[in-house]
């Protein structure tokens, strides 16, 4: 993983010259899109930025115990100089952050649907998360050491976007990252468990609704959640409580999916590579039908419908997709 030198070089002298510094990262943030926000936003402010640091949707209360996620609003307030976007393949993936702000000066993320939308793109997709190429990278562009905070942070994406460092996108230079944000003061077992183990009680309950319901067919496991389970339940999140983590870990499966009802008639799609398939699968290919994105291994869109029709017509596109992989003819369900 190895960003151009002369990028790196221009980055460097263009942050030593702003002072007011705004940072976005996307809507539904994940560990990645928390850690990697909080990480160079605090970086930034050692580096002695003025910095605030927004997310349309604000910080998950899981993600809530990393110090500087308390500086995290929903819109910005601040006039600015240099406007970075973290994490986020495209624009849209921002919600409202971006709204009356003149363009992203500096786009820095690692998702192959990434659409270059800075005027400059520290985009490595080969990076296991946001986080490692901050980490990596920071010192440099800022010419300041890793605090415990940043390091903290960082590793929370890190350990969030590998699932524990057991994604196939983990190397030994991942696991180097790692160990040197350990030397800087991070908690491993601090942010593991409450970055990636932990769930609250009625989210638990939820994972129930949806393993109950849960169908297979040669190669696809799926199930949905609804707007009535997580009533039921008293889940206050719209997302799946990171249940595809679980359906994604059973035998014999190559992809998992989910669908999660959303307010006003949207239904939210995950994707993800099963942890043992051997079929060498780019489930971003079958989100971006559905006009998503995401990583090879895992990957989401949020689409208008039912969830009956969504799911009937989301699994004919996985059924297509994974029947021309494996060479076999296409069968669809009507
Ligand atoms: P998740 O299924 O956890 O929401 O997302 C999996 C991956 O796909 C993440 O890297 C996420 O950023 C990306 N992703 C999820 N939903 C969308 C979407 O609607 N558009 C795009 N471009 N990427 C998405
Ligand atoms: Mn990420």
């Amino acid at each position: 993983m190895e960003a151009d030198n002369s990028l790196i070089a221009t980055i460097r002298d263009e942050l030593k010259l702003v002072q007011r510094v705004l940072i976005i990262s996307h809507i539904r943030p994940d560990g990645d899109a928390i850690g990697s926000l909080i990480g160079l936003g605090k970086a930034l402010m050692d580096a002695g930025k003025q910095v605030e640091m927004v997310i349309s949707d604000g910080v998950p209360t899981n993600f809530r115990f990393l110090s500087g996620s308390e500086l995290v609003h929903k819109k910005p307030h601040g006039e600015f100089d240099y406007r970075i976007v973290v994490d986020a393949s495209e624009v849209p993936r921002v919600g409202s952050a971006l709204d009356r702000q003149p363009g992203v000066d500096l786009n820095i993320d690692h998702h192959i649907t990434n659409t270059n939308f800075g005027r400059n793109n520290l985009v490595l997709t080969d990076a296991a998360a946001t986080a490692e190429i901050l980490a990596r990278y920071i010192p440099s562009l800022l010419s300041i050491t890793i605090s415990p905070d940043v390091a903290n942070a960082l590793l929370t994406g890190m350990i969030t976007d590998t699932i524990g460092f057991r994604t196939g996108s983990v190397t030994s230079g991942v696991l180097r990252v790692a160990a040197m944000l350990l030397e800087h003061g991070a908690d491993l077992s601090q942010v593991y468990y409450k970055g990636l183990v932990q769930h609250p009680f009625p989210a638990i309950r939820y994972w129930g609704a949806g393993l109950g319901r849960m169908q297979s067919e040669p190669g696809i496991v799926w199930t949905t959640l609804s707007l009535k389970d997580r009533a039921a339940v008293g889940y206050g999140g719209r997302d799946d409580a990171d249940l595809i983590n679980v359906l994604s870990s059973i035998e014999n499966m190559d992809i998992a999916l989910i669908f999660i009802e959303q307010p006003s008639g949207r239904v939210k799609i995950s994707w993800r590579v099963c942890g043992q398939s051997n079929v060498d699968t780019d489930v971003s290919q079958i989100a971006q039908q559905f006009g998503g994105g995401g990583h090879r291994a895992a990957a989401g869109a949020e689409v208008d419908g039912g969830i009956e029709e969504v799911e009937k017509n989301v699994l004919n596109a996985t059924r297509s997709y994974l029947s021309v992989l494996l060479g076999e003819p296409v069968s669809l369900e009507h």
